[in-house]
């Protein structure tokens, strides 16, 4: 069961105070009853220190992580059940911090057509089946940034994995996300249609009517803020900016106001400019984030989101920039695009685009639950934290590929994986 309580946001100029954005139809599944169970690895990479410990085990009670520590000085109950799993280092779950469960990759079907042709019950259908896979793949926790036209589906998936009824990872969703008119797709209709087509965001117009957009979301179960500064709606089809200062100044300070935390899509510089200025939280994608940007993102504490897995995306420089500028890099695949259940593969990139071993795999988890507000319970190995534990083959901090065999998953005290 999460239980939310404080919402301290990423960036620094959010509002104080902010409350726990997962609140509606949280009634959460219970806590395991079973007995403690001791789970002996080879090793525990907790997530706090650099190296992993040899010889570690966890002891896990309910829900809870209740000890972590050389094997011989944990002192396990008579009753506890051990799990041994040989050749193996225990870590925290992964976070997969930019996915859309409601999107499947589009060489099986092109997005227009999902958006178009699939009604939202297959998709909801199918997105039951990604969201198992992701927790399968080691991925206890997701940020859903948008349901591409499946309005607000993403609510429903969220409320039933913590009601239990479906297995998936913990997750904060955005709902519809948001574009100023013409910026989005699907296009390319006869243009006495073209204003009445659905589109994969919701279209918001002028500092009132972003107001309303961000609060009509709020209303309707959204935990995040998602907005797109720029899009492909140039002349010759490039990205530009959407939203004008004022319009994300407005968006910003609705959602901070409420409590939730804001991201952003960008690929142009201007598009990043802006967000940044308006104090959001997190950047995705970022391809034109420069030097001068990353430092005021670094001063604001807003994240870097990179999604180096999909399209051709080449961040060694920026991911390089950013690192020097003291930004916090999180993991986030653009899962939808990229395969659910591949999830791992945007870690293996962040190490291909230059990061060490170590950087990618706090990504993935201390810096993904600090991006979520999570981190006084998940993203670490640590004593009273929630027992969100994965193994996988080998070590990670050596071989990142490691991450590719994951033979154990736990989420929440429950056993959803065992070899
Ligand atoms: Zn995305």
């Amino acid at each position: 069961m999460i239980r939310i309580s404080s919402f301290a946001l990423c960036a620094a100029v959010a509002a104080p105070g902010l409350l726990a954005a997962q609140g509606r139809g949280r009634a959460a599944a219970a806590a395991p009853a079973g007995p403690p169970v001791l789970l002996v690895p080879d090793r525990v990479w907790n997530a706090v220190d650099d190296a992993p410990h040899d010889g570690w085990a966890v002891l896990v009670r309910g829900d809870r992580i209740e000890a972590v520590g050389p094997r011989g000085q944990i002192s396990v109950p008579s009753d506890a059940k051990t799990i041994t799993l040989p050749g193996t280092t225990l870590m925290p779950g992964m976070t997969e911090g930019h996915g859309h469960e409601l999107l499947h990759p589009y060489n099986e079907t092109p997005w227009n057509d999902q958006v178009l042709h699939e009604p939202l019950g297959l998709r909801v259908a199918r997105a039951t089946n990604h969201v198992r896979n992701e927790l399968l793949a080691g991925f206890t926790a997701e940020r859903d940034l948008g349901t591409e036209g499946a309005m607000y589906t993403d609510v429903g998936l969220r409320d039933a994995i913590n009601q239990g009824i479906i297995p998936g990872p913990r997750m904060q969703v955005a709902t519809r996300a948001i574009v100023v008119t013409g910026e989005y797709a699907p296009k390319g209709f006869a243009t006495e249609y073209q204003g009445e087509m659905p589109q994969g965001a919701e279209e918001a117009d002028g500092p009132d009517g972003v107001a309303r957009v961000v609060r009509s979301q709020i209303q309707h179960g959204a935990d995040w803020i998602k907005l797109y500064a720029d899009y492909r709606w140039g002349p010759n089809g490039e990205a530009m900016p959407g939203f004008t200062q004022d319009e994300m100044n407005e968006a910003v300070d609705i959602a901070h106001s409420s409590g939730r935390p804001v991201a952003v899509h960008t690929t142009t510089t201007e598009g990043a400019r802006r967000a940044v200025v308006a104090g959001v939280n997190t950047i995705e994608h970022g391809d034109g984030l420069t030097p001068d940007i990353l430092k005021m993102m670094a001063q604001k504490g807003i994240c870097y989101v990179p999604t180096v897995s999909v399209g051709n995306r080449n961040k060694a420089t920026i991911l390089k920039n950013a690192i020097e500028a003291g930004v916090t890099i999180c993991n986030g695949a653009d899962a939808g695009p990229l395969a659910h259940g591949d999830n791992a593969k945007e870690v293996e990139g962040l190490v291909a685009d230059g990061l060490t071993p170590l950087q990618a795999l706090r990504a993935a988890t201390v810096n993904d639950a600090k991006m979520m507000h999570w981190d006084d319970r998940l993203g670490a190995v640590k004593t009273g934290f929630l027992a969100d534990l994965i193994a996988v083959k080998g070590d990670p901090t050596k071989d990142i590929n490691a991450l590719s065999q994951v033979p154990f998953v736990m989420k929440g005290g429950v056993i959803y994986k065992q070899p």
